[in-house]
């Protein structure tokens, strides 16, 4: 723990600022022995239980998700994250990561299902909850004896989850609280023993939470399952509460703290929804390219085709970005808890700060990874060609399966917005230097640009000078946006949601090449040749991505001469002096995974 400690690690947002060296990043080919088996024993039940019963996940069998909830809580996988005071595993933060990682590639149903019952069903108490709350709920969760559910949205409040109308009215003696009110959407509602519930006392500007334990003779009644587009075997109904009686000692924290411990709820469900996008894209990536290998059109198998390859080498890359960003986020957390608990704070304090330290990072990881996942199923169709819209094989439900995570836990457009706002909020508060940045990159644009010829003989010298630049990107877009709109900023939401894509893109950009460089300097370079590739695929995606985000908002918000400044500071800070041949670089990646028949970088 002492070298936690003495490590200088990044808090949340300073990605931005500053530069983070190859040795600090944590990476899954860090993983140590225990972690390793983790992984093993999560995949084995996965390739057991879910996946080889996959058809079942497609039939609406929300019993049979049931089931596998309790398998797996026989096998502990429920209980990674539980400190072990309340029999749990008490894994850090990583090894949860893991298990909701490989746990949720084979169905959406079952992943919502985990995620919905670890995460927002179990933390708020593990996270808030009194000593008697957890000795009493925590390890029925943590086992699987019970299961857990989040119902914070209703019919009027979405993204504004703290407008909810549902009412918690205290007895005149003073013993219970009576709830009213209508809940939607809520995740395992159906099979579920606990609910943690938000409402509102009086007219409290926020919201209370309260657990409250599902007993049909209390008031409480489910509407009939949802009929959705994917997760078919995902329990969603409305929950409906009529004066419920909910004993004092269930309120969870305080009065009126409910909208921020549903927000720090979302905050570690999001970053956890990110890694379960992940094991859905080796899955995908793995069926592409082993139907690819075997498929014969004009004669030759269709991984042949260039157009093919693109897919394929564009798919993994995604996969291994993202991977890549997942953990090295993951391990950040887990370091700021070891820091905190070191220096006093409880394990739950340590965890919520942790966390919430790296809210920014969470909601970048949310939006990437749950659209990557997207683009990976949707082009697993296509590579499929016909049979990929067949109900007959994963894709098509891989497919809708994914959509969801765009939705929920905060939408994308939410989350964008979040990104950015909580950047802007850090450096107001002085937690990260944006200001003294922004004000060198101001001075950068009006000076003279070095015409000498860089040295970008070793690995990535070039690409990490680019990573730079494109920070000094976002600094002169967001930066100025500031200067111009001070507070009102939050009303413009365009330049916001340029803003966050392309802060989104540097952080994933940067991981993966910091995986990469890590690698290639424990393992050698030509182990990594892939990788290496991958990562400078990725990045001269993001330069795309960013050269055009940033463009729209310099000429929407600038005029004149600042205007005329921005983007020649835009052409300077995006240039390649070697530009990368995309085309060698996508073959290589491909020829690999058509090589190994399929994706073997985690
Ligand atoms: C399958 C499923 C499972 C779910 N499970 C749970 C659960 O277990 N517990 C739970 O409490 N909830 C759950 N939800 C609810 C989910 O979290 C919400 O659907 C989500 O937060 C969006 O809210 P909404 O559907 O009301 O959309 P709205 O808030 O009405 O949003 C509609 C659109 O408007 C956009 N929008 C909204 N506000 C703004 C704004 N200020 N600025 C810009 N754009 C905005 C959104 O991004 C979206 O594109 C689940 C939903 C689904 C579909």
């Amino acid at each position: 723990m002492s070298d936690t400690i003495e490590k200088d690690i990044l808090r949340g947002g300073q990605f931005l600022v500053k530069e983070t060296k190859c040795e600090d990043v944590f990476t899954l080919e860090d993983l140590d022995e225990e972690q390793k088996m983790m992984r093993e024993s999560t995949k084995e039940f996965v390739d057991r239980e879910l996946w080889a019963h996959w058809e079942r996940f497609e039939k609406k069998d929300y019993a049979y998700t049931e089931e596998c909830m309790k398998k797996a809580g026989e096998l502990g996988l429920l209980s990674v994250a539980v400190p072990e005071s309340y029999g749990g595993m008490g894994m850090g933060f990583v090894s949860t990561m893991l298990v909701c990682d490989y746990i949720s590639g084979a169905t959406g149903s079952f992943s919502t299902a985990f995620g919905a019952h670890t995460g927002i069903g179990t933390m708020p108490i593990t996270l808030y909850g009194t000593e008697e709350q957890k000795q009493k709920y925590v390890p029925k969760l943590a086992t699987g004896e019970w299961f857990g559910a989040y119902c914070l949205t209703e019919p009027g409040a979405g993204s504004d989850a703290n407008s909810g109308k549902t009412k918690a009215v205290l007895s005149e003696d003073g013993t219970y609280y009576s709830i009213s009110g209508q809940k939607m959407w809520i995740s395992n509602a159906g099979f579920c023993n606990m609910f943690i519930v938000f409402a509102r006392i009086e007219d409290d500007k926020n919201i209370t939470g309260f657990i409250v334990e599902n007993d049909p003779e209390n008031g409480i009644s489910l509407g009939d399952e949802e009929k959705k587009l994917g997760i078919h075997s995902s329990s969603t109904r409305q929950v409906f509460f009529n004066e419920t009686k909910v004993p004092v000692e269930n309120m969870l924290s305080e009065r009126g703290n409910g909208f921020k411990i549903a927000m720090n709820a979302l905050n570690i469900g999001r970053i956890k929804l990110a890694a379960a996008c992940l094991e859905a894209q080796r899955r995908i990536v793995n069926e592409a390219t082993k139907y690819a290998n075997e498929r014969i059109q004009f004669k030759t198998p269709i991984m042949n085709f260039g157009a093919i390859k693109a897919k394929i080498a564009d798919m993994a890359t995604n996969a291994y970005v993202d991977e890549a960003a997942c953990y090295r986020a993951a391990k950040n957390i887990e370091d700021r808890i070891a820091i905190r608990e070191a220096s006093g704070n409880s394990h739950q304090e340590a965890e919520l700060k942790g966390v919430e330290e790296y809210a920014i990072e969470c909601s970048i990881l949310k939006v990437a990874v749950s659209e990557h996942v997207q683009h990976t199923t949707d082009e697993g169709i296509q590579v499929f060609g016909g049979m990929g819209f067949s109900a007959d094989t994963p894709m098509e439900s891989a497919w809708r399966d994914a959509r969801i995570s765009r939705i929920y836990e905060g939408t994308n457009e939410i989350n964008r917005m979040l990104s950015v706002g909580m950047l802007v909020k850090k450096a107001m508060k002085g937690h990260v230097d944006l200001l003294g940045p922004a004000t060198a990159v101001g001075e950068e644009l009006m000076g003279i640009p070095s015409f000498e010829t860089p040295d970008f003989s070793e690995l990535f010298a070039e690409e990490k000078d680019l990573v730079a630049r494109l920070k000094k990107v976002f600094l002169m877009v967001a930066g100025s946006a500031v200067q111009k709109f001070g507070p009102d900023l939050e009303k413009h939401q365009m330049l916001l949601m340029a803003a966050s894509d392309i802060l989104i893109q540097v952080y994933m950009a940067e991981s993966a090449i910091l995986r990469t460089e890590k690698n290639a300097k424990r393992f050698g370079e030509d182990s990594q040749a892939a990788q290496i590739a991958m990562s400078k695929l990725y990045l001269y995606r993001a330069v795309d991505i960013i050269q055009q985000k940033a463009k729209e908002g310099i000429v929407s918000f600038a005029e004149g001469d600042e205007q005329r400044m921005m983007l020649m500071g835009l052409k300077r800070f995006t240039k390649y002096t070697n530009q990368p041949n995309v085309v060698a670089l996508r073959t290589q990646i491909a020829d690999k995974v058509a090589a190994d028949n399929g994706y073997t970088f985690d």
